[in-house]
This record gives C-alpha cells, sequence and structure tokens, in this order.
C-alpha cells in the first residue's frame, strides 16, 4: 500500500521481500476491512472499485456458542459495512497496482547500515543504498532494533490454525453460517471463518506455555490433531468436529508489542504495521492498522515539512495503535478466561448497543 501510494505521488519505492513468489505461502484467513482506516486507505489508493469486486459482504455474520453447542449470540447484519476479503486476493490487487519491477521477489534484507547519504540495506549477495528506509517487515522486523529495544512478548495464547473445504466438510459449512463462528469455554476456544472460494478457515485456541507452544510447531499434523482432541474432550461432538476434521496449516503462538509502543525519531528510518505495534488478532484491527500507517506515513514523506512530518506520523500512529492494542488485549484476555463465554457474550451485546 504505501509502494502503491508514493508511485501515485510520482516516488521511486522499491519493496524487498523475501518470499521468492506471490504463492509461496498461505497468507491467512479472510479480513475484514473497516471503514475508517482499510476501506479508507482503498479509496485514496484508488483501489475501491477492485477492493468492492473482491471483497464479500455477504460473510460478515457472527455466531457466538458455549462448549456445550448452545447457541448463545447470532447476527447477521447487512448493514454493517466491514467487508471480508482474502489476504490472497487483498495482496494480489495491492501487487497489480505496483508498477512492474517494484518488488524484489527472494530479497530478504539480512542488515541495516547507517551511512553518510541514508542506509545501505545487505541481502543475500546483494547490498543497495537508500534515503529512506521503512520497516513494513512485520512481527520479527530487521528495522525495529535500530529505533527501539522493544521485543514482541508472548501472550500466553496459541492457535493452531485449520483449513476445511464446504464441499467435503458440510457440517463446518452449517456450522460457521455467514461469517465468523466462535465458542467459547474454560480458557479455549474454536474459531471458524468463512473465507472465498468455497474455503473455511479455523482457528483451535488455548492457553500454553510458550516452550510447549514451540513444541507444537515442531510436531506432525497428527500429533497436533491428537494433542487437540485432548484439550477439547467434553465439548458438544459438533463443536469437537473441528479439530477432528480440519486440516492442520500451522501453529501460531500469539506475541505483541508493549501496548503504546514508541521510539525516538531518526531521520531516514521509520516503520509502519506489525513492526511498529504487533498486537493479538483479538481486535481485528492489525491489517486495517497498517493500511491506515501507509497513508499517513505516505503523506508524510512526500509533504514539505521534512522529517518533522514523519516524526508527527510515528505519534498518530503510536496512538491510534495504542487503543486497538488495548482492545486486543482485553478480546484475549476476554476469550481466554475462567469465565468461560460470559466475557465474550457481553462484548458482543455492547457491540450491538454501540451500534
Ligand atoms: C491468526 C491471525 C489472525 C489475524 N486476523 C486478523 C484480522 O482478522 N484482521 C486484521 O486486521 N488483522 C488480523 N491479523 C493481524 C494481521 O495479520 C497483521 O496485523 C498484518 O498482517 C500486519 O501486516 P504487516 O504488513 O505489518 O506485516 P506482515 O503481514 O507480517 O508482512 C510483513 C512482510 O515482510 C516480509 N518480511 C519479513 N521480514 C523480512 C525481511 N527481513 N526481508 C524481506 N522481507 C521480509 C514478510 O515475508 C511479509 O511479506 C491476524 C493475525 C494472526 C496471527
Amino acid at each position: 500500500m504505501l509502494a502503491r501510494l508514493l508511485q501515485r505521488y510520482g516516488r521511486s519505492p522499491v519493496v524487498f521481500e523475501r518470499d521468492t513468489h506471490v504463492d509461496e505461502r498461505p497468507q491467512g484467513g479472510s479480513l475484514d476491512l473497516h471503514s475508517q482506516t482499510g476501506q479508507y486507505a482503498m479509496r485514496q489508493a484508488g483501489l475501491e472499485i477492485a477492493f468492492a469486486a473482491a471483497s464479500r459482504p455477504e460473510d460478515q455474520g457472527d455466531r457466538l456458542y458455549d462448549a456445550d453447542g448452545t447457541l448463545l449470540f447470532d447476527r447477521d447484519d447487512p448493514t454493517d459495512d466491514r467487508p471480508e476479503i482474502d489476504r490472497t486476493a487483498l495482496r494480489n490487487i495491492l501487487l497489480e497496482a505496483l508498477l512492474p519491477g517494484t518488488v524484489r521477489w527472494g530479497c530478504r534484507v539480512a542488515g541495516i547500515i547507517p551511512s553518510a547519504d541514508g542506509f545501505v540495506l545487505v541481502g543475500e549477495g546483494w547490498t543497495e543504498q537508500f534515503d529512506v528506509v521503512v520497516g513494513a517487515d512485520g512481527a520479527w522486523s530487521q528495522v525495529r532494533p535500530l529505533l527501539s529495544d522493544a521485543k514482541p512478548a508472548y501472550e500466553g495464547v496459541t492457535l493452531v490454525e485449520l483449513g476445511f473445504d464446504v464441499a467435503r466438510h458440510p457440517a463446518i459449512n452449517r456450522l460457521t453460517g455467514s461469517g465468523k463462528m466462535f465458542a467459547v469455554g474454560d480458557n479455549r476456544a474454536l474459531i471458524t471463518q468463512r473465507n472465498g472460494l468455497g474455503h473455511i478457515r479455523g482457528y483451535a485456541g488455548v492457553r500454553l506455555a510458550e516452550a510447549t507452544a514451540k513444541e507444537w510447531r515442531a510436531s506432525s499434523p497428527e500429533q497436533l490433531q491428537q494433542v487437540l482432541q485432548d484439550a477439547f474432550a467434553g465439548w458438544a461432538p459438533m463443536l469437537r468436529e473441528v479439530v477432528e476434521t480440519g486440516d492442520v496449516i500451522g501453529v501460531r503462538p500469539l506475541y505483541a508489542l508493549p501496548i503504546g509502543h514508541q521510539w525516538k525519531s531518526r531521520v531516514g528510518l521509520t516503520l509502519l504495521g506489525d513492526a511498529a505495534h504487533l498486537m493479538s488478532p483479538f481486535s481485528g484491527e492489525g491489517v486495517n492498522l497498517a493500511l491506515a500507517d501507509a497513508v499517513d506515513l505516505a503523506g508524510a514523506l512526500t509533504s514539505d515539512g521534512g522529517w518533522t512530518s514523519v516524526t508527527r506520523y510515528e505519534r498518530t500512529m503510536s496512538r491510534r495503535a495504542a487503543k486497538a492494542a488495548e482492545g486486543a488485549a482485553q478480546g484475549l484476555n476476554g476469550a481466554f478466561s475462567s469465565e468461560g463465554v460470559m466475557p465474550v457474550l457481553e462484548h458482543y451485546r455492547a457491540r450491538i448497543r454501540r451500534v
């Protein structure tokens, strides 16, 4: 998004991407873009028509079950303005909007060395000099350590990502309804989420020590399915089907940077997205914030205000992210508590009252 906007302003950005090609790895579940951040960015980038064509406003429903399989909340309101889009579709829209050759695939940045005129990026067998470097390189950013000592901390919860197909999993299809299904019990949760092209993405989440999460990452899909079946033993059979029939895609321990993470501004070097404000997905804001950051940073980098404008961007971004990060921490602690489903039900009800 930042590269697209800079090109619209007549600048010449280069994107270094460690993936060797666009389809190297699955990009993850469906996202809902919010009107004031994600959708706003798509409009600023002139990509709102492509977004409207690829997004799914019909998939915004929410269902909540307790561990016994009692349906406590079921909402499917077509007036909501948070259309879903598959990550791959969103990424393709952004990639196709760039001038050819903007993305250097298979170029992992391994080092950033300050120089007289800016910074030298160092990769395997290449170096290149830039006047401005933006760390848009996610949770384990290579750029962040040049600005801040902050490190992501484990949030105590791990999600196992699961894949389903509507055709092969009719019961999961019925359970998921028109958007997202959440089932919450004692310190654990199951989520299924409708994606495009007949796919459904699932997550089985548990509180887990970090060392155990690392062991899970090294386990086979069969071993993982067994530990998940043990973790969700006693849940309603229709919910247990999520862990019994899903294809294991990966293990995702959740990490977050300190809420309100900031750094002393340094000319020529800044951050956006998860590199600046990693948080758990329980506010549903991460991608939306990253897109909004890109709009603000593109404006700052192309204004007449010099680096002062970027410093202002850093403050605005940090404030906006802090609010979302508080929501994410509350959301995670509400979903994984010994009070079971009640905090989540209250959150859903409060959201309706606010609408
Ligand atoms: C399970 C889960 C569910 C989520 N659900 C949602 C949701 O519903 N809604 C939402 O808004 N957010 C959600 N998020 C959060 C969202 O995924 C992130 O906030 C978002 O992807 C951040 O975007 P980013 O561009 O900052 O970082 P990333 O998406 O991590 O992208 C960073 C890119 O940099 C590349 N890279 C990294 N290091 C290097 C390097 N050294 N050299 C070159 N390239 C490098 C990576 O390959 C990657 O392409 C979820 C997160 C998780 C884990």
